[in-house]
């Protein structure tokens, strides 16, 4: 097992983004700079992801020792998927997606392995820190970040600072009802903003839509809808306004609980780039108050397929 020396000076943390299915693991200094960096399968068969955590981990610290011999780190900080208990550091619940994952002690087993403070956020959360350190919200301390993908994520902070809530659980964002009848959603209530905004729905909703003009029912990315919709589509044209009505309410409503100076968004649907942004500010200043929207600019996130193991590795730069 390689072990190296702690110190809390130190240029350099290990940052490590578990998913659910792989996970990466690098070498980086507070400049997101990254000095080595590895990507190992989450879930393997007779191994536990802290098993797999662990391999990626010791492999960075070897090539680290080459590259800098001599070199000390600050610690490790991990960003993952499932909900996470932050003063102890472990997993409060992981779906289905990972089995086994909940209740595990991730901080205490990684301290136990290597000797250094270890930090646990959920994914998200620390992709906030990517923001803040590296990102859109350079310099601000007042930031949403709502990330698109399969579900929706979120992270919220003020004061420069992540909330957490009263054990992590804070900026479920994608859990929002943005519809108080609508479908029901799995986490129990109705109508919340991923049914509407996530990757996964808007390919659904496109899919619902074809069937329903007489199509084949075959899956229909988010990718596909946008195309559809920028080369001028009807059905897609639809389904489009209302993500950017969902999601501009949502957005409204953050504005005005928490008077942001940066939303970002982030995720594979914000890969629509400028069309969806413009369409997106136009509705939040149709609804938010303008002595809010005034200081507050809707944003597309850092860009880079590292930014989550950056996040979680930058955890060590906060106090
Ligand atoms: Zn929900």
């Amino acid at each position: 097992m390689s072990r190296l020396p702690f110190d809390p000076q130190a240029d350099a943390a290990i940052g490590v983004d578990v998913g659910g299915t792989k996970t990466n693991v690098g070498i980086m200094n507070r400049n997101g700079d990254v000095l080595a960096s590895v990507r190992v399968a989450t879930q393997l068969p007779g191994r536990t992801v802290v098993d797999q955590v662990k391999a990626g981990i010791d492999e960075v610290m070897e090539r680290f020792a080459v590259l800098q011999p001599g070199g000390t780190l600050r610690g490790i900080g991990v960003g993952t998927a499932g909900q996470v208990d932050c003063a102890s550091g472990s997993i409060r619940f992981a779906s289905e997606l990972i089995p086994g994952y909940t209740g595990t002690p991730v901080k205490k087993l990684l301290e136990e392995a290597y000797g250094l403070p270890v930090y646990v956020d959920n994914d998200v959360n620390v992709l906030a820190l990517t923001e803040k350190y590296i990102g859109a919200a350079k310099n601000a301390k007042h930031v949403i970040c709502i990330a698109l993908g399969t579900g929706v994520g979120g992270a919220v902070m003020t004061d420069g600072k992540v909330v957490h809530g009263a054990w992590g659980g804070a900026g479920e964002i994608g859990h929002m009802t943005v519809d108080f009848n609508g479908p029901v959603c799995i986490c129990g209530n109705r109508g919340c903003l991923e049914q509407y905004v996530s990757g996964t729905s808007i390919g659904r909703r496109m899919q619902e839509l074809l069937v329903a003009e007489g199509r084949p029912d075959e899956a229909v990315s988010a990718r596909d809808v946008v195309e559809r919709w920028l080369a001028g589509d009807a059905g897609a044209t639809a389904i489009m306004n209302e993500t950017v009505a969902a999601l501009g309410g949502a957005i409204a409503s953050l504005i005005h609980i928490f008077n942001p100076e940066v939303v970002v968004i982030g995720g594979g649907v914000a890969e629509a780039g400028e069309p969806l942004f413009a369409k997106l500010r136009e509705e939040v200043a149709s609804r938010a108050m303008s002595s809010q929207l005034e200081s507050a600019t809707i944003v597309p996130a850092y860009q880079g397929n590292l930014s989550g193991m950056l996040g979680a590795g930058l955890q060590m730069w906060e106090d």
